[in-house]
């Protein structure tokens, strides 16, 4: 089963032509990365899947619906992105549930899933704290709480290792390897990481200038890159 079809998918701000034509698939639980340079065009891309901009062209289709015109809180779809975006006056507990209030979500499954996800997280001694308490790596799972809790089935992931240092990108990067074997959800993951596509992606997307380069496995890009700029990317030795 297909979690996510992008056909032929345009975006263009006035005269500016930013997403060239995607075709991708994502299959129901796959962990595929979009990867590439800086600039072209991957947040545009999680932010026309996800809804918070209109394609200009072509067709989106989650779980074989088409939801061009869904809007985002419909998709069944939750994003973290790269800057966390915490609300600084709620606590831990009001940014994890705030989403399932607007959803009018009963109390009792509220508590219910902020218990699981802080509990998966390792965020229970924090839930009563304001983001400007916490270290950026708690910001960070934070922002991963918020979304676990809405029980998406497709995760986006906005380059959100990028605020943080070394060590504590490797550790994160585990996290979300091992939250997606726990999860049973799609993800994709967004980076302009070597490194972390290839270490965590069941396939990779590489895009260049707004268009797909390449798609394939890991293994797949870095044995038969199709051109110089995928091999230069990945690191591949051709
Ligand atoms: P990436 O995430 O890969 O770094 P972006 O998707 O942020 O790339 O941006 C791709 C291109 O689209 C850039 O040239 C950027 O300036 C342009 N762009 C993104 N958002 C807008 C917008 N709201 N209005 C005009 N241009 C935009
Ligand atoms: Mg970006």
């Amino acid at each position: 089963m297909t979690a996510l079809t992008l056909t032929n998918v345009n975006k263009s701000f006035g005269n500016v032509h930013v997403l060239k034509d995607i075709t991708l698939e994502v299959e129901e639980g796959e962990f595929v990365v979009f990867v590439g340079p800086s600039g072209c065009g991957k947040s545009t891309l999680l932010r026309v899947i996800a809804g918070l901009e209109d394609a200009s062209s072509g067709e989106i289709n989650i779980d074989g619906q088409q939801v061009n015109l869904v809007p985002p809180s419909k998709r069944g779809i939750a994003m973290v992105f790269q800057s966390y975006a915490l609300y600084p006056h709620l606590s831990v507990r009001g940014n994890m549930t705030l989403a399932l209030k607007q959803e009018r979500q009963p109390k009792a499954v509220i508590e219910e899933r902020v218990a699981k996800a802080s509990r998966m997280l390792n965020l229970e001694p924090y839930l009563d704290r304001y983001p400007s308490e916490l270290s950026g790596g708690q910001r960070q799972r934070v922002a991963i709480g918020r979304a676990i809790v809405r029980e998406p089935k497709l995760f986006l992931f906005d380059e959100p290792l990028s605020n943080l240092d070394a060590a504590l990108r490797m550790n994160t990067r585990i996290e979300i390897a091992n939250l997606h074997r726990a999860l049973d959800a799609s993800m994709i993951y967004v980076t302009h990481d070597q490194t972390e596509a290839m270490t965590l992606a069941d396939k990779i997307v590489v895009l260049r200038d707004g268009r797909v380069e390449q798609i394939g496995s890991p293994m797949e890009l870095y044995n038969n890159p199709v051109n110089q700029f995928v091999a230069g990317f990945l690191g591949s030795p051709s």
